[in-house]
């Protein structure tokens, strides 16, 4: 048996106290954003029966092949870690009958998720994702609403140089022609194409997008667009998404090559990358439409779009801007009895309060509440019966004979949240 010192898993990290205001800022904006807009908070289990993610996700992608924890509980069942929020979602959708409500559903989730990636800067093995999910409405105005508002919450928080990338897949049938077309058209230039794609074209042609060496990308420039070959109803669609993120100012590029990867994809895909973030680990959220998803589950046909970004990405990229949040309301300066019913009764009105446990002076006391940033401070002098309240913003100075007094000030200068 080992005794070395313990640390968490490989790929994992602790949430630290220093983070939680940055995640708690974030969240809150999110929150706001999306349920605003009518999205409700859904929270399904961390993990599902394997075959959810399989017939989901699709045993083609990378996900299903290579990156989940799966294992088998007591009774011999295959057992799978989330690695997406969509098909856990659809799953639920399906399974509470959420079809009989006002459709389209809207829902959104802030959970982790587990992939066994490789870990680096940016990309963990356990990591957390803000997503949203509209189940019912096939409509171009579910996809740009969409769009928009994980483009809010982005630039609300503070993501440096945004950039989103817009596409359309069409249908899984325009999908398959149009994979035969690239093919043929790559095995005529085959000579002229990096080993590396040559070997992969019939399993990945698509990827040939993404070479890097000068011959493919020669190749590539006259390659044919899937955007090219969309049928008149996917063509519509595409354009009614981007004439409304037009009216929305929602600013994007058109990217013919964009593959996400994952196969339940109809229609609209998209990408959001920030400048912030290393190229490699650019991508910050992501998301599409999922037409089909809902009978690859057994259940009957059912449009859906969705979206998930990654919580720590953000935040790698949000860094310097998004500004904690002031936890603390009322920092009570005393120990004695007056400032420990001050503290209790001031929590039972709402209020968020620390009080002094360390025995301070009242300077350290004052420069223990301006770490915490606390809004106010009550300085209670347990001889006199006052208390002296500060407002830490305005550096105003008032004194109180009672609690109720003290209680309905902070009250005033409390920050909503
Ligand atoms: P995806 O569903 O793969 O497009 O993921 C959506 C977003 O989740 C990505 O754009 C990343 O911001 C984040 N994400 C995905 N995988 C990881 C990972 N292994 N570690 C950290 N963040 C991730």
């Amino acid at each position: 048996m080992s005794t070395g010192k313990l640390q968490a898993a490989r790929g994992t990290q602790d949430v630290l106290p220093a983070q939680a205001p940055e995640r708690l800022a974030l969240e809150r904006v999110a929150r706001r954003v999306l349920e605003g807009a009518g999205y409700e908070r859904i929270e399904t289990p961390t993990f599902e029966a394997t075959d959810l993610f399989s017939r989901g996700v699709g045993t083609s992608t990378d996900i299903v092949q290579k990156e989940m924890f799966t294992f088998r509980d007591r009774g011999d069942r295959s057992l799978t870690l989330r690695p997406e929020g969509t098909a856990p979602v659809m799953r639920a959708y399906l399974e509470h009958g959420m079809h009989k409500l006002p459709q389209p559903v809207k829902l959104w989730y802030w959970e982790s998720f587990f992939r066994d990636e490789r870990m680096q800067a940016g990309r963990y093995k356990q990591f957390w994702q803000v997503g949203a999910e509209a189940i019912g409405a096939s409509g171009p105005s579910v996809d740009a609403e969409l769009i928009t508002l994980l483009h809010a919450i982005l630039s609300e928080v503070g993501v440096g140089d945004l950039k989103v990338r817009l596409g359309s897949l069409g249908t899984a049938q325009t999908r398959a022609a149009y994979r035969e077309r690239l093919v043929a058209y790559l095995r005529t230039h085959e000579e002229r194409l990096s080993a590396e794609v040559r070997e992969r074209i019939d399993l990945n042609p698509l990827r040939a997008f993404d070479a890097d060496d000068a011959g493919t990308r020669e190749v590539m420039a006259g390659a044919p667009l899937l955007l090219d070959e969309l049928d008149a109803g996917d063509a519509e669609h595409f354009a009614a998404v981007r004439a409304r993120l037009d009216a929305a100012d929602v600013p994007y590029v058109i990217d013919p090559t964009l593959v996400r990867g994952l196969d339940y994809y109809t229609r609209t895909v998209f990408e959001v990358e920030s400048g912030a973030l290393a190229a490699a680990q650019a991508a910050v959220g992501g998301g599409g439409r999922y037409d089909g998803l809902a009978e690859q589950l057994g259940g009957p046909a059912t449009p859906g779009i969705g979206w998930a970004a990654g919580i720590e990405r953000i935040l790698i990229a949000a860094e310097p801007s998004l500004h904690p949040v002031a936890i603390c309301d009322l920092y009570v300066a005393g120990e004695g009895l007056t400032a420990f019913a001050l503290a209790a009764q001031a929590r039972k009105a709402g209020l968020a309060v620390q009080q002094e446990l360390a025995g301070r002076s009242a300077k350290g006391a004052l420069k223990q509440a301006a770490r915490l940033r606390a809004t106010c401070v009550a300085l209670v002098d347990e001889t006199a019966g006052t208390i002296e309240l500060r407002d830490t913003e305005s550096g105003e100075q008032t004194v109180a004979t009672d609690a109720a007094q003290v209680i309905a000030r902070a009250l005033k200068g409390r920050h909503p949240g």
